[in-house]
């Protein structure tokens, strides 16, 4: 696949990279009759297959299709998901494939959790003209009654616009398309928690400064039942430095005796290399007393001086506890750090503080959201202070909700995330950095979660092969 970062949106459109008009497909009136248009530039499939495709063709579409075509492709996660959710049928016959590859897999479980249950925002609730107060948003049979209000409303508006003159004169489809969306979405959620009720949870609602409901979500607590749907081809391979059998299987509902796993006996990555140092400064939680918080703080301070001229990253697991950091160090290691979240104050991006980071020789990033997913190769970082052990979000209902029903899946979560940590200054052979853990609950986890851990890791977490 090809990608251009363009800055320039005039000379993007001179290459066809952006769309400024934005449906594919649109509902017109043609001579009094609703008619389908397709946009000029979108190919079919079939020409992309044959070759047969016109000159300046929508480039979305040409990515899309070639890949579809194409013997083996690659895509994003959301991509894909949403072809096995929706277009399954549609492109039934390039997707009969004999395997699919899946990377990172230990993240598939939030891949998913997009794509079942349902989010319920403000502005959907007053398009369908309902009073918020009305509904109970601790309770599920609350959260369905809104769903079916909101599906009968959508329905209704949906007739009266039809019937309306203003839309016999001048018909609005896109409007009708919208309101048709939406009410297809609400009735079906109703659908799908009714035949599971068990399995659904309902989330706090989150609220604006004045109190005021903004968006609400209820999501499965087992999404296994619905994993199966998006693995479908007759081998699957899933790929991640970090799961474990049990759980994996566990919650992506796979059979344990279908399922061959491959344990990396050995780390390719020399001991020496990605030494990891138990600290045990204190035990960090919600309980802990403000000195046992500031030993720890001085402990990173200790280690930033003692790595005076190199990068580093610090691990935490809430945007407060960053700040409470900053709050303690010394001015000097202080000025070395540089906040990194997947939003930031700033409007900076990750990549942007990043990049930021490579120009600072001894700066150092300090995060509550790098725990995977970031490439601090070489001199990017040469020593990694893991600060606190991150937990799930356990004030979220469908954590406590999952964790009381698969208890070792709260563990496998969080060791999951402290062993992606450790992989974040390490990228290949001949690179290299200092791991310190200072938080002593990291025992626990080792502990509880012993039968997870990967061999590979066994070396630096000193840990018996038999
Ligand atoms: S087919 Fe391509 S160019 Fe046309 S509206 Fe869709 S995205 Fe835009």
């Amino acid at each position: 696949m090809e990608s251009e970062k363009v800055d320039n949106e005039r000379r993007a459109m001179r290459w066809g990279l952006t769309c400024d008009k934005g449906e594919c497909q649109e509902r017109i009136s043609k001579n009094g009759k609703e008619v389908f248009e397709v946009c000029k530039f979108k190919p079919t499939i079939k020409q992309v297959e044959d070759n047969t495709v016109d000159s300046n063709p929508c480039h979305y579409y040409m990515q899309k299709y070639d890949a579809l075509v194409s013997k083996h492709s690659l895509w994003n996660y959301h991509a894909f998901f949403t072809i096995m959710k929706f277009n399954k049928k549609l492109f039934e016959e390039y997707l009969d494939r004999k395997i699919t590859v899946f990377d990172e897999a230990h993240k598939i479980e939030d891949q998913i959790i997009q794509f079942v249950g349902f989010d319920i925002f403000s502005g959907q609730v007053e398009e369908c003209n309902l009073n918020s107060e009305k509904y109970d948003f601790t309770d599920l049979d609350s959260m369905i009654k809104l769903t079916d209000d909101m599906a009968y409303s959508y329905a209704k508006k949906i007739k009266d616009i039809k019937e309306s003159p203003a839309f016999q004169n001048d018909p609005d489809y896109e409007l009708i398309t919208g309101l048709e969306r939406r009410h297809d979405r609400s009735a079906q959620a109703k659908i799908d928690i009714m035949s599971d009720k068990d399995n659904f949870v309902v989330n706090d609602p989150i609220k604006d400064l004045n109190g005021n409901f903004r968006t609400i979500s209820v999501k499965p607590i087992d999404v296994s039942k619905f994993a199966n749907s998006f693995f479908e081809t007759e081998y699957q391979l899933f790929m991640s430095a970090t799961i474990d059998k049990s759980s994996f299987c566990e919650n992506m509902g796979l059979q344990k005796d279908d399922v061959a796993f491959v344990d990396t006996q050995k780390s390719p990555f020399s001991i020496d290399h990605r030494t990891v140092n138990l600290l045990n400064i204190k035990r960090l939680s919600y309980g802990s007393t403000e000195e046992d918080e500031i030993e720890v703080i001085k402990t990173i301070d200790r280690i930033m001086d003692e790595h005076s001229n190199e990068r580093g990253l610090i691990l935490t697991s809430s945007i407060p506890r960053c700040q409470k950091i900053i709050r303690y160090l010394s001015p000097k290691n202080t000025s070395r750090i540089r906040l990194c979240h997947s939003k930031n104050k700033d409007g900076k991006t990750q990549d942007e503080v990043i990049s930021e980071h490579a120009s600072d020789p001894t700066g150092v990033l300090l995060s509550s959201s790098l725990w995977e997913g970031v490439d601090l190769k070489d001199d990017l970082s040469r020593f990694q202070i893991i600060a606190k052990v991150p937990y799930p979000n356990y004030t979220e209902k469908r954590t406590r909700a999952k964790m009381n029903k698969f208890p070792l899946w709260y563990t496998s979560q969080t060791l999951t995330k402290i062993l992606q940590g450790f992989g974040r200054s390490i990228r290949s052979d001949d690179d290299w950095a200092k791991t310190y853990v200072l938080d002593t609950a990291v025992n626990n986890v080792f502990f509880k979660g012993q039968q997870m851990i990967p061999k590979a890791y066994y070396d630096v977490l000193g840990m018996d092969d038999n």
